[in-house]
């Protein structure tokens, strides 16, 4: 495959590179395309080579291979060699290197695009690149700009991934490969009043894994129940929106939502408890084996107890890719015996460390 020229980049957390790799491959094999992927230097990255006319169906094959570690995806050429420092020490000029290769996709017909982004990968080296990517992304933007290859009626975004000061990815991303934030990291701001962090993981698979429905459904006299709710970061993400939680949780509350009056506490046992009434909305944080965690889910939806639930699954171990594929299959297996239909999303949010985040709807 050294002809081609056709590349798939891929951000990820670091350290997941090899998982990252792995959705690449399962993608690969949905569409029925060979690729050669490789871990470049760059952590939190990886490229998918392969057939150029092949590789650009990329988006035909994401909803029956949904990445779970890949956070965002752009279709690319092969890197190119940035200049570095000039002899007398000073940044020698990038912009016009990666302006050459921008116009060449122009003329080959490529673009107008809606936006460029200038990133770099999600690790401590990548974040030093990033008042370089700033500078770039300024000076590509008003270039660009000004030839008219950006307007905001176009769906495509064009980027340029920095892997290092002198090596650079170009290309494009669309509608659903791509994340909607630089980096595939959501801006959000901690809430001052939340009792923990984990509450953020939340806020993300809120802005993530829920579509404009789904979010509109998280609303003022619908109930929830958390389970692992304690000190109550996601207890207070849905008591927040109006929502009345039941929390579960032998240890304490913190914070104002210990005293909400849309919180009630139970001090139980959150994988054997169940509520009398079927409610709207499931969460689950509980630090436990992943399977035991997918074989509760599913029953909670297959018997009707919520038709929604977000949970967390824990990857402290070797093989997380196949732990993730058999959780998804264990939760199908028991919906299906069911007779009931749902939908599963399962992805490493950015403020997930050693896990995923999973957003399963019945949806018949
Ligand atoms: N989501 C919470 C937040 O935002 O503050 C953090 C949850 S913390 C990661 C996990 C919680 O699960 C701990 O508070 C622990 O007490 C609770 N836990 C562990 N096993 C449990 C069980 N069987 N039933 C209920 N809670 C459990």
């Amino acid at each position: 495959m050294t002809s081609a020229t056709v590349t798939w980049i891929a951000y990820c957390r670091g350290g997941f590179e090899e998982e990252a790799a792995a959705d690449l491959r399962r993608l690969a094999a949905v569409l029925d395309v060979a690729i050669d992927v490789e871990v470049v230097a760059a952590k939190a990255i990886v490229v998918a080579r392969g057939h150029p006319d092949e590789l650009h169906r990329l988006s035909d094959g994401l909803t029956h291979a949904p990445p779970v570690f890949a956070r965002s995806l752009f279709v690319g050429s092969d890197a190119l060699a940035l200049p570095g420092f000039t002899e007398g020490g000073s940044r020698a000029d990038r912009v016009t290197p990666l302006h050459a290769v921008i116009a060449a996709r122009r003329d080959d017909g490529d673009g107008p695009w809606q936006s460029i982004w200038v990133e770099y990968p999600d690790t401590n080296d990548g974040k030093a690149l990033s008042p370089l990517a700033r500078t770039l992304e300024r000076r590509l933007d008003a270039t660009l700009r000004a030839a008219g290859a950006l307007t905001t009626d176009a769906t495509l975004r064009l980027h340029v991934l920095l892997t290092s000061g002198t090596q650079a990815f170009v290309g494009t991303s669309d509608d659903p490969e791509r994340s909607a934030w630089p980096l595939g990291i959501p801006r959000l701001r901690m809430p001052g009043s939340a009792p923990s962090r984990s509450t953020l993981k939340l806020a993300e698979a809120f802005a993530v894994l829920l579509d404009n429905a789904d979010r509109a459904a998280l609303r003022p006299g619908l109930h929830a129940v958390d389970l692992g709710a304690a000190p109550g970061g996601w207890t207070w993400q849905l008591a927040r929106r109006g929502l009345k939680v039941t929390a579960v949780d032998n240890g304490p509350l913190k914070g104002s939502v210990a005293a909400d009056p849309l919180v009630t506490h139970l001090r139980e046992d959150g994988l054997r408890w169940r509520p009398r009434r079927a409610v709207d909305w499931l969460v689950c944080d509980i630090v436990e084996q992943p399977r035991r965690i997918a074989e509760m889910i599913g029953h909670w939806i297959a018997d009707g107890a919520t038709r929604r639930a977000i949970f967390n699954l824990k990857l402290p171990m070797k093989k997380r890719y196949d732990e993730v594929r058999r959780c998804e299959s264990r939760i199908a297996e028991i919906i299906d015996a069911a007779g009931l239909h749902h939908t599963l999303r399962v992805r490493q949010l950015y403020h997930d460390r050693e896990e995923v985040t999973a957003f399963v709807k019945r949806v018949d």
